[in-house]
């Protein structure tokens, strides 16, 4: 395994500060070790010597897919990571060659469109990433640890450390540092802090709606010959709100997270977990079910709101300080683009770090405020297609939904658009590509053929040699 990372350096300060030490926190961690002598990162939980899930993860148990851009972030922190990750049971696959995708109305072609994808459980994923940053020899890991609060220079405008303490405990430390981030996830209490020490509110916009998520575990059945990696079923607003997705992840085991949106919701019983797929508008997922041996607890998760707290609109805000990841911003998972927009966000400090620790805090929450554009429209225009979620919609809402719909439905069966599609999806490219002139005549003009209507995956259950002769 290699410690290194490729990161340029630079020597912004002597020690930085990082608490919460999930994706977010320990990205950031990894990113900060090249730009300050030493970095501490705290976390309230104790971390186990193996993947496992935590009390202060609670979302762990569910499906959690990084998109490429993510982990291009991670492998430019941990050169090598997705061998480490490989190594540690990760499945990788292609997202679209390796993924049975209901979407648009359609199952999409099984084309390679080289984007990588990695299938294994969120505590795994996480495992790995604290691995790579515990073997950097400048980064040291306080767990069973939480932040209680900042320290303040005299004139309360600029943060010079944290105070912490055990969970529960009464005994306060101080621990000083030039540079704290903030990665104690949705409900960090920075808002809080700072308006007690005369700040203004940060402002926040939510989005509600209330989406219900449920997982659970379960050994591939016998006779399981899947020739997909993943499969998912979107659901098609407003008429139809389930989802569902299974993925074959480490040791053999099938994750299945199911979805439900405003009032739809999975119940959390053996046989009615198994019985709502059987609701879903394709069956396959329904089969698999029916057969698999359950290995563990329906974990459940309500997702209320999109939350997004506008840092980067506050007149003031003291220096020293960044808060990451979910503190900043947190969207419906449906999107999967949480753990891969709080690597950018350490990504981008790192870039501001460039130009020294002056003024850090304030270039920092300008650059999120932009970044965060692409995603929060991405994923609050997508809930906002149900009626009953209340808020603000953009102009043209409408249209851009018809033509949102027409080309999910091209991308069912069109290879360029499916690609396209992809690319967006996983923020290599910004949206605009789907509205390209070439996209925009094929939107208004092609249409599936006989073949592309009637597509749809092998039963996972068909017995190996007959798949074989038939391809
Ligand atoms: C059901 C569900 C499914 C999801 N699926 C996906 C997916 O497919 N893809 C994706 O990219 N994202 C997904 N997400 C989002 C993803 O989980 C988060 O975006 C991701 O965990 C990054 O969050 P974070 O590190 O900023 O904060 P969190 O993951 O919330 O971590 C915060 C950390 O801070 C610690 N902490 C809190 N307070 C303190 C304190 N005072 N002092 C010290 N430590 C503290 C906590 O113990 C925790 O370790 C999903 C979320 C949910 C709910």
């Amino acid at each position: 395994m290699s410690t290194s990372t490729s990161l340029p350096a630079t020597s912004a300060g002597k020690h930085a500060i990082v608490y919460g030490g999930s994706t977010t926190g320990l990205i950031a961690a990894g990113v900060l070790s090249r730009h300050f002598e030493r970095v501490t990162l705290v976390e309230r939980d104790r971390f186990e010597d193996s993947p496992q899930p935590r009390k202060g993860v609670p979302q762990t148990s569910h499906v959690h897919g990084l998109l490429t851009r993510g982990m291009n972030v991670l492998c430019d922190v941990f050169p090598g990571f997705q061998e480490d990750l490989k190594a540690a049971g990760s499945h990788f696959m292609d997202m679209t060659g390796d993924h049975a995708w209901f979407m648009g109305g359609l199952w999409r072609p099984r084309i390679k469109c080289g984007l990588i994808f990695y299938a294994q459980s969120r505590p795994l994923l996480e495992w790995v990433i604290r691995q790579r940053l515990q073997a950097l020899p400048n980064v040291r890991i306080l767990d069973g640890r939480e932040v209680t609060g900042f320290q303040m220079s005299a004139d309360k405008a600029r943060v010079t450390g944290v105070q912490l303490r055990a969970p529960g405990g009464e005994q306060e430390e101080t621990l000083e540092g030039e540079l704290v981030v903030d990665a104690s996830g949705r409900g960090s209490r920075t808002p809080q802090w700072l308006e007690a020490l005369g700040y203004p509110r940060v402002e926040e916009t939510h989005i509600h709606v209330d989406v219900v998520y449920a997982s659970r575990l379960f050994r591939a059945p016998p006779g399981f010959t899947a020739d997909w990696t993943m499969m998912s079923i979107a659901p098609e607003f407003p008429r139809e709100k389930r989802l569902a997705v299974i993925e074959r992840i480490e040791n053999g085991h099938l994750l299945v997270s199911l979805g439900g949106w405003l009032g739809t919701q999975p119940p959390m019983d053996d046989a009615g977990y198994v019985e709502f797929t059987r609701g879903l508008i394709q069956p396959h997922i329904h089969e698999v079910l029916e057969k698999a041996e359950p290995l563990g607890p329906i974990h459940v998760f309500r997702f209320s709101h999109n939350q997004r707290r506008h840092y980067d609109r506050m007149a003031r805000f003291p220096e020293g300080l960044a808060p990451a990841g979910d503190a900043f911003c947190s969207f419906n998972p449906i999107y999967g683009q949480g753990m891969t927009t709080g690597a950018l966000q350490a990504h981008t400090l790192g870039e501001c770090l460039r130009q020294g620790l002056g003024g850090v805090s304030q270039r920092y929450r300008q650059q999120v405020g932009q970044l965060l554009t692409v995603p929060w429209s991405m994923a609050t225009n997508g809930d906002l297609r149900l009626p009953e979620v209340e808020g603000k919609r953009p102009p043209a809402f409408g249209l851009t939904n018809w033509y949102g719909d027409r080309f999910q439905h091209l991308a069912s069966y069109d290879e360029e658009a499916l690609r396209t599609f992809s690319r967006v999806m996983h923020m290599l490219e910004s949206p605009a590509a789907l509205f390209s002139p070439r996209m925009i005549l094929k939107v208004l003009t092609s249409r599936p053929s006989a073949a592309d209507l009637k597509r749809k995956p092998e039963s996972p259950f068909a017995p190996a040699a007959a798949k074989g002769q038939a391809a």
